[in-house]
This record gives structure tokens, sequence and C-alpha cells, in this order.
């Protein structure tokens, strides 16, 4: 290394889900901006959804000698009982596949290993996955720091703390009687049905299995890195610094590295409306005057809730795209829809079927709200937009960031979710009704409220953007990341 290798070499390990490898492919673009050498570690069905970005960069070249690559190790899906192929999370067969997809992460262990043993080029820290709690010891075997990236906010992983320490859920009557999370800034109000079965459950499963290994394993690695911005949630971030004593680096929004249409639109999987048409129908509209629609990679909605979010859309007499994962197959009815429904809505509603350029989309000035199942990287994509949200969260750490949207900053509406999704269930198996669709999303799109909210919203927007410019918040916390790294090189 030293001399012959000057380069600092970072590599990148992404969960194999979409929500954690869009967020970790432009980290490693933003690590590669500044100059450093990033390698991101996937497995071969995972690399297509990546290698179009590293080409991009690859011919656009860039700055400082951006250049990202990727380094490929087999999925052991044999040895886990997986099904050939199923490399990603979003391609589980059934939820309850997901004890061996965990298997499968754990294997990984080995060949990841071998390839730390083999790479040409010596890293100098390993960024990887919460969900791979073994990357700490990995890199410690081979001298070099592990920092941990969760992908999400402060907010959540502050609260979580609190909840597993003082158990509010348990201390209320009923599941829907509302408590306040204890010893934690604000006063944040949940139902124990909101709350993650990774806290709730008192029997030892392997999520919470894998959960507590992670927290051990985030004890001893060299820190964290969050995609998020200081001034969002500044209480939480000096929280969890402070009073959790965690090491922590903010340097997000990361999805702002996207500058050009092109690397917005090629986030993740191949979209399935062309990018031109999508912008073409956008430009039509006045700005702030379409809600863009989506849940996320992973939530799947029943045939009831879709036809109750049709019919609220169409009631509430607002303009929308829509994303929806279902591929149309054949010419056949689909039963989701209202009789007509596209029809109607010509013109007004744009149905995407599949993967919709989220950023895109979100960025375009015709949009001017969006309903969101808050995954962590929609939630700060929302607020990046500037728009008002309607909160409807599903599973996963999702009601804190609806917490944080609606009752901290105050720029969302919660459409009503009472309970946590679990497991297998499909969305949709206590209906949220039209009417309570139509009701949010006038909420959010007409009135008083919804220029307040619209107003807060457009300020923490730009807030977010300045933070990643030169100086900002989340530039300069990379900087010194970088710096800090640098400087532990012979
Ligand atoms: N996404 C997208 N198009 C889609 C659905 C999702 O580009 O049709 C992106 C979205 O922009 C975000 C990520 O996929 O970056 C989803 O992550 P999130 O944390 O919001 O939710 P998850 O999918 O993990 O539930």
């Amino acid at each position: 290394m030293g001399n012959e290798n000057p380069q600092l070499h970072v590599l990148f390990f992404p969960l194999m889900a979409h929500g954690h490898m869009i967020p970790m492919v432009d980290m490693a673009k933003l690590f590669a901006a500044r100059g450093v050498k990033a390698t991101i570690v996937t497995t071969p069905l995972n690399a297509p959804f990546i290698s179009k970005t590293i080409e991009r960069i690859k011919t656009r070249g860039g700055g400082g000698g951006a250049k990202v690559d990727i380094q490929m190790i087999k999925f052991p899906v044999e040895k886990a009982g997986l099904p050939e192929g199923c490399e990603n999370f979003e391609l589980l067969p059934s939820r309850g596949m997901l004890s061996s997809f965990l298997k499968a992460l754990a294997v990984l262990q080995e060949p990841f290993e071998q390839l730390l043993h083999d790479i040409d080029y010596h890293a100098d820290c390993l960024v990887a996955d919460m969900f791979y709690p073994w990357a700490t010891d990995a890199a410690a075997k081979f001298g070099i720091p592990r920092l941990v990236f969760n992908g999400t906010s402060f907010f959540s992983p502050t609260a979580v703390e609190s909840m597993m320490q003082y158990e509010p859920h348990k201390k209320v009557l009923s599941d829907s009687e509302p408590f306040l999370i204890p010893n934690f800034p604000g006063e944040i109000k949940l139902t124990s049905m909101q709350v993650p079965s990774f806290i709730r459950e008192e029997v030892e499963t392997d999520m919470t299995n894998v959960l507590k290994k992670a927290a051990e394993a985030g004890m001893r690695s060299y820190g964290i890195v969050v995609n998020s911005f200081y001034e969002l949630e500044p209480a939480y971030a000096d929280h969890y610094r402070n009073v959790l004593g965690k090491k922590a680096w903010h340097i997000g929004p990361v999805s702002v590295c996207n500058k050009e249409a092109q690397d917005k639109a090629q986030r993740g999987k191949q979209s399935s409306v062309d990018e031109h048409e999508c912008l073409k129908w956008l430009n039509a509209k006045k700005p702030n005057s379409v809600v863009y629609v989506c849940f996320g990679s992973l939530a799947y909605f029943n045939d009831s809730q879709l036809m109750e979010i049709a019919m609220g859309l169409e009631a509430s007499g607002q303009q929308f795209i829509w994303v929806v994962r279902k591929e149309k197959n054949g010419g056949g009815k689909e039963e989701w829809l209202p009789q007509g429904f596209e029809k109607r809505m010509e013109g007004k509603g744009l149905i995407i079927r599949g993967w919709a350029p989220q950023v895109l989309i979100l960025d375009h000035e015709a949009v001017g709200g969006f309903v969101t199942h808050c995954g962590w990287n929609s939630t700060l994509e929302g607020v990046t937009a500037g728009v008002p949200m309607i909160t409807w969260p599903v599973f996963a750490e999702q009601f804190f960031n609806e917490k944080l949207v609606t009752q901290v900053l105050k720029i969302g509406v919660e459409v009503g979710v009472e309970r946590w999704v679990d497991g297998d269930d499909e969305v949709g198996e206590e209906n949220i009704k039209k009417e309570a669709v139509e009701k949010a999303m006038k909420r959010i799109m007409v009135g008083e409220e919804a220029e307040e909210m619209r107003s807060r919203a457009k300020a923490l927007g730009e807030m977010a953007r300045r933070a990643v410019e030169e100086d900002g918040s989340s530039y300069s916390d990379l900087n010194s990341l970088i710096g800090e790294l640098k400087s532990r090189c012979p």
C-alpha cells in the first residue's frame, strides 16, 4: 500500500435489497467524487442493477479521478436452501423464506473474507450493511475499520433504543392506547400496534437474533454512516451521538448526487415507463399539481386495498402518478381497478406498473405531494423534493419515520394505518377506505393547512440540498470521515 497505492480505497457491501443497495451505490459515488477509490461488492444477479450507473461514471469520468468498480461474490442459495436465483430480498417467494435468506447472508462471510484476501488493491475501510454483523470481525482480521450502514435516520434507531430499554408498549392497557416514547426528544406518540415485531416479540426469532448480533457488532465497529442531514433532525442526531454515545457521520441526502435525468432514472431496477414519456406527461402539468403515489420496493397491497386507493384518488379530484407493483399479465381484467378507471383518468392520472424512476418524478416541479410507505429512502427523497406527504407505513421502522414526518417536521398527514404488517400478510387485511385516501389527498393539496405544510417542506428541501453542497453539514461530515480514514493509512 502506502506509496504504491496512495489513493484511499473503500469497499461497500450493501444488503441485497433495493432500499439498501440504492443508497449505498449513491454513497460509493459520493466517495468516488472526492477522489476515493470505491468498490461495490455484490452478487451476479444483483450486479445489473448497478452496472449502468457504474458505466455512466466510467464514460463520464469525473472530478478527483472518480472511479467505482464492482467485485462479485457468489450468493450461497444452495447452502441456505433458497430457490435458484433468489439473490435479492424482493425475489423471496414468501416471507416464510426470510430465515433462509438471513442464513445466506451469514454464509457470505467466508467468500467475502476470501475476496478481502484476494483483492488486488488493498482496501482501507469497509462500509457494510448492518445485516452483516460478521463484517466487523472480517474487517478486523484484515486490519481495517468497519463502518455500519443501516439504511435509516437518526430518529428511528434512537427511538428503537428507547423502546427496547423502557418498553413503554408493555405499560399500556390496550394495543390502541397511545404512549410517549420515553427519554426521547419531543413528545412522540404511537401505539403498541405500530411497534415493529422485533421490539414486541418475547421469543427469539432468526430476525431478532440477527438484529441482536447487529447491535453488538455495531458497538464494536468504527462507527456508522447515516443517510440524513443534521438540519433535518438535530435533536435526534445529538441524542444519538451524545446520549447514546455512538460515533456517526451524516452524509445525506445521498440521492442528490444524481444530477442528470439519466442518473435519477437509473437507480435500482429498470424503469417500467419510458422516462421521456413520463417527463412529457409531467411537463404538461402546472407546478405542485400532481401527487406521486408509491410504496417502495417490497410492500405488496392486496386487490381490495388497491381498489380503495383507486377510488380515493379519483374522488379526490387531484392529478396523480400511481406506482403499482403488479405487471400487467396479458390483456386480462385487472381486479384491482374500478371499471373504466384508466379511461376516465386519461390525462389526469398515470399508472406505472412495476418500477418508476422515483427521484426523477419527485424532483419535477409539477409534483406537489407524495403518498409514501415511509421507507427511509422514500421519506428522505420526499423531504429533498420539498413536497408534503401522506404517510402510509407498512413494516420495518416505517412507523417511526411516519412520526418524524407528521409530529416533528409537520410536513405530512397520516392516512390512518393502525397496525404494523407482519410476515406474509399483504397490505390491506385492515383496509384503509377510499374516504381516508380522498381526505388525506385534499389535506396535502388544498387549503391553508396544505400551504403551510408545503412551505415547511420547501424550506427543508432547500436545507437538504445545501447540506450536500460544498461546506454544507453533510459535505463537511463526509470530508472529516475521509480525512480520518486517510490519517489511519500508513
Ligand atoms: N424506488 C424507485 N422506484 C420504484 C420504487 C422504489 O426508484 O418504483 C426507489 C426509491 O426511490 C427508494 C428505494 O427504491 O430509493 C426504496 O427504498 P425505501 O427505503 O423507500 O423503501 P423499501 O423499498 O426499502 O421498502
